[in-house]
């Protein structure tokens, strides 16, 4: 065997073990997919399925074993219409994709990113939109870690949404520690409380979705997510 032969042979041997490696760091390979739901699929799910199904896609993406999805082809589906599982309120300064954190593809979900995930009359527009016209079983209110706008709003900063922020902030003084921007357990506090603020606020001012949740046709719930590792906590 000449030299080239040797050094062929010795760089295919260590793809292989480079290959394997990477293997083993996986627990199973992702799914590749190009799926984007039909109204069939839609009129199937409850809101309860559907947060099952997000909870197991949370747990997927914090293994690291997301589906890997075709974009170009999901961009496509729409134009005969759109069939989300789901709308999720968002912060803009959330830095996790919310398709991401849950495994869900384009169209799977309509998302609205709004500072502090603040429900306002217009947002709670967009989710009556997404409910009552688009077939969405599961409304979610997120807030997550280290929310600039929620610390933005402790700081008594006087700008539109995030001055809407302050009623969390108010009603989180009873917090035992310190009551500002720096100590992050505060500002989980009151991202928890804003969520909680969220929620009431859609049951409140929204007689539709109330009784959509009442008839068991919607389910509301509020979640926090760690930016950390993608973890969901849910809020009551
Ligand atoms: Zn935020």
């Amino acid at each position: 065997m000449n030299m080239k032969k040797i050094i062929l042979l010795s760089l295919l041997v260590c793809g292989m073990a480079i290959s394997c490696k990477k293997s083993e760091n996986r627990k199973t390979q992702p799914k590749i997919s190009s799926h984007v739901m039909t109204k069939e699929q839609q009129d199937k799910l409850t809101g309860e399925e559907v947060l099952k199904d997000f909870i197991e896609g949370n747990k997927r993406f914090q293994d690291g074993i997301a589906t890997m999805r075709d974009h170009t082809k999901h961009t496509r589906p729409p134009v005969t219409g759109q069939f989300p599982k789901a709308v999720v309120i968002s912060c803009i300064d959330n830095s996790v994709p919310v398709e991401d954190i849950f495994d869900q593809g384009l169209g799977n979900i309509f998302v609205g990113g709004v500072a502090g995930n603040f429900v306002d009359e217009d947002v709670l527009g967009s989710i009556e939109f997404a409910c009552v016209v688009a077939g969405a079983k599961l409304v979610m209110v997120m807030g997550h870690q280290q929310c600039g706008a929620v610390k933005a709003a402790i700081d008594n900063v006087r700008l539109g949404t995030i001055y809407k922020i302050r009623p969390a902030v108010n009603i989180s003084l009873s917090f035992t520690g310190d009551k500002n921007s720096k100590n992050s357990e505060f500002v989980k506090f009151v991202s928890e409380n804003n969520v909680r603020i969220a929620l009431n606020d859609i049951r409140k001012k929204s007689p539709i979705l109330k009784e959509m949740e009442d008839n068991g046709k919607i389910k509301i719930v509020g979640a926090f997510c760690s930016l950390t590792d993608g973890t969901l906590e849910f809020i009551k």
